[in-house]
């Protein structure tokens, strides 16, 4: 037999797979074995994506794979990494490193194995020795026996649990009274942190809830692509549990994918709540074994639900029955490096690969989903309170950060002892600084921006590379000491919030507050346990929280992401909007929101202030069509880059030169500004049709990549960027 072998290598001009013969010693080899073959002088792992009984390689030349490694990977996902490869310009052996085992690395051999550890088990001669029939036992040795009634132990546990020595449960064993074996112990990560409003056990279903579970149920026989529209508070969730619920009833298993597990713990708790050690929850801050572990129990389907950030799309479950995109609206969804995927577009590939049901959920959701997907509406929360008012508030020729407005109900916060969530989409101080004599501008030396002051830290950084430097206080130039600070961010707002709402507390949430594992999940519980207080922070505080006593939302700067030059600057700016306002007013007392912009009459804040995403959608859709953006055509991005100046241009050009396609656009090259001391160069391609487009940029820079001139420019394709 023939295996047809992808081997897991960097190198983007190799082009598998490649034949290797199988011998017999082998054992079974399938689609998704791991075989460690021989590759011209090296060794290297490699993925077997097909099987045939012959090669056009000559006998003679053919050479057999050295070993084949554990675990298998599912047939399935090795095509839906190949597929992703295709689907978004990188290699195949990219694509097939999303698939794999945690810990695989590109060695020819995987870093994470299986954790194997010495397990106690009680025997019957053991039993009846407890119960007096057998012979004679020491006191520890009893106490160990009576501790395994309860199923196998760890023997190292069981040492530290009864006292008895290593060697006298050796002794147990030998007489047959208990069994010592190595087993494999999987890894299990700790619970996630318990933040924010939970329901006990399982709420009756409204009418409206009971309705869009109808609706998924049906889909089960066949498969189907859903969009639950939903606004904030309407019991999306509950709807999905139910939904995962009713796919394990039928021998399915299920994916629920959420923005971030570090920002939105809650999700992840009430899954776990509802279905116990059946949930394998995946998050960034996992470790390898732990990772590994949890892969492997999905595999074997001894977990028959992951819960997970986008990675989990690729989670190994047998028997698919329904994936659950929550928040689908979030960026987090697509994968800034290569292979850029977007996960939401690889989980529609992956359900109708198995025959799985797609839900996508959002009260904010994508036009791209309002447009493809079928929608069921929730259009109202559960406890049937309305949505809270919103009030725009003009910032023209006002000084300062916070409008007259938004001070007055902050007050009332404070006299009240009630909460309030403040956004501003800026972290630090100040977000730049300038010299008061010569006009100087302190930037960051390996990118074209400005350096964010960031006070505590007593530190200048910037935010696209990481580069820090000692906050200045005196010019370099001038010698002047008369620094300007320009801008407010989270940090700066914070201690102004303090001053105003003293004695409530005022909890900062940004990355940069939050830097330490498990600090999101504190600072979110120490603001959920506080009876009154103030949450700011950066779009983190908009995410899916349910916090029940929260009174007051405010957005600062709200149009500030509408000065992007992005066609996906207003369908941010009206999420962002909506999905604060859906943090107040959740509980039993009314809620009130205030959006700070300097243009309050921006379309997507005027229809974020009316809680209408459907009017929104509707404009939104309307001006794509016009302008042939997602979701009626589609972009691709090459950013060409290199560390000196002129090569990165002279490659942007080529690869347009190259670029061999009908009836398509093309934006560019244009420069882009310098980012991690790498000069830059983007070409935009607006396509109608996706497959040709993606194949004709494929083929235009390899072409341009091969040239040795361009040995120093790096080419990055992003099919439907962000
Ligand atoms: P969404 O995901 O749409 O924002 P959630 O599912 O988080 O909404 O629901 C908001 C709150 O309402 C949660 O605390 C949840 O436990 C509660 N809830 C959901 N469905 C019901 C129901 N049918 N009856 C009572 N409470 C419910
Ligand atoms: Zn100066
Ligand atoms: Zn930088």
């Amino acid at each position: 037999m023939i295996a047809k072998v992808e081997p897991l290598t960097t190198a983007r001009a190799l082009r598998g797979p490649f034949d290797y013969a199988v011998p017999g010693r082998l054992g079974e080899v399938d689609v998704g074995s791991m075989l460690v073959v021989p590759f011209g002088r090296q060794r290297m792992l490699g993925v077997v994506v097909g099987l045939a009984d012959q090669s056009d390689v000559p006998a003679e030349r053919l050479v057999e794979p050295l070993t084949a490694l554990d675990p298998e990977v599912p047939a399935e996902l090795v095509r839906l990494g190949l597929w992703v490869a295709e689907e978004y310009c990188s290699t195949p052996a990219r694509g097939l490193g999303l698939v794999l085992p945690p810990g695989t690395g590109r060695g020819a051999r995987p870093r994470v194995k299986a954790r194997k550890a010495l397990s106690a088990e009680l025997l019957t001669p053991g039993r009846e020795a407890l119960l007096g029939g057998g012979p004679a036992l020491g006191e520890r040795q009893r106490t160990a026996l009576e501790t395994l009634r309860g199923g196998p132990v760890v023997a190292a546990d069981l040492v530290r649990a009864s006292g008895c020595s290593h060697a006298s449960l050796r002794s147990l064993a030998e007489r047959g009274l208990i069994s010592l074996e190595r087993v494999e112990q999987a890894r299990r990560p700790a619970a996630s942190p318990r933040v924010g409003a939970r329901g006990e056990g399982e709420p009756a279903l409204s009418p409206a809830q009971a309705h869009a579970l109808a609706r998924i149920v049906e889909r089960f026989d066949g498969g189907g692509q859903l969009l639950l529209h939903g606004v904030t508070g309407s019991g999306k969730t509950e709807v999905y549990l139910r939904a995962v619920a009713a796919a394990l009833e039928r021998g399915r298993s299920a994916i629920v994918l959420v923005p971030e597990i570090a920002l939105t713990p809650q999700t992840a708790g009430r899954f776990e709540d509802r279905f116990g050690d059946q949930v394998a929850v995946l998050h960034s801050k996992l470790g390898a074994g732990e990772r590994y572990d949890e892969w492997v129990r999905l595999r074997r389907g001894e977990a028959r639900v992951c819960v997970g950030p986008r990675s989990a799309v690729f989670a190994p479950l047998p028997d698919l029955g329904l994936i659950v995109i929550d928040e689908e609206h979030d960026s987090s969804y697509k994968q800034e490096q290569d292979p850029r995927y977007d996960a939401r577009h690889v989980a529609e590939r992956r359900a109708a690969q198995a025959g799985a049901v797609l839900v996508a959920g959002s009260a904010t959701p994508r036009p791209e989903s309002r447009l493809r997907l079928e929608r069921i509406e929730l259009p109202e929360r559960v406890d049937g309170r309305g949505l809270p008012p919103v009030e725009l508030v003009g910032m023209a020729g006002v000084s300062g950060a916070l409008h007259a407005r938004t001070r007055e109900a902050l007050d009332l916060v404070r006299e009240r002892e009630e909460k309030a969530i403040v956004l501003l989409n800026r972290r630090g101080w100040s977000n730049f600084l300038s010299c008061r004599v010569c006009g100087r501008v302190w930037e960051c030396p390996h990118c074209d921006v400005t350096l964010v002051l960031h006070r505590a830290a007593g530190s200048v950084a910037c935010h696209h590379c990481g580069h820090e430097e000692n906050a200045p206080s005196v010019c370099p130039d001038c010698g002047s000491v008369s620094v300007a600070r320009h801008g407010a961010g989270t940090e700066r707002l914070e201690q102004e919030l303090e001053a105003l709402v003293r004695p409530l507390p005022v909890f900062r949430l940004d990355s940069d507050a939050t830097a330490g594992r498990g600090a999101i999940a504190s600072v979110l519980e120490r603001f959920d346990r506080a009876p009154a207080g103030v949450l700011v922070g950066t779009q983190m505080v908009a995410k899916g929280h349910d916090f029940p006593d929260v009174t007051l939302g405010v957005v600062l700067d709200a149009d500030s992401t509408l000065r992007f030059p992005d066609f996906r600057a207003e369908e941010r700016t009206f999420a962002l909007v909506a999905q604060l306002a859906g943090r107040s007013g959740r509980g039993s007392r009314e809620g009130r929101v205030i959006v700070q912009a300097l243009d309050p009459a921006a379309r997507a804040l005027r229809h974020a202030a009316s809680h209408d995403s459907e009017g929104f959608l509707g404009g939104e859709l309307e001006r794509r069509k016009v302008l042939r953006y997602p979701p009626y055509g589609h972009l691709i991005r090459v950013v060409c880059s290199c560390e000196e100046q002129g090569p990165e241009a002279e490659a942007a050009d080529a690869v347009r030169a190259g670029l061999d396609l009908q009836g398509v656009m093309v934006l560019g090259p244009a420069p882009l500004f310098r980012l991690k001391g790498r000069e830059r160069s983007q070409l935009v391609i607006k396509a109608a049709e996706r497959g040709p487009a993606v194949a004709a940029v494929r083929a235009a820079v390899e072409a341009a990549a091969t040239e040795h001139s361009r040995r120093g420019v790096n080419f990055s394709v992003d099919v439907d960027p962000q």
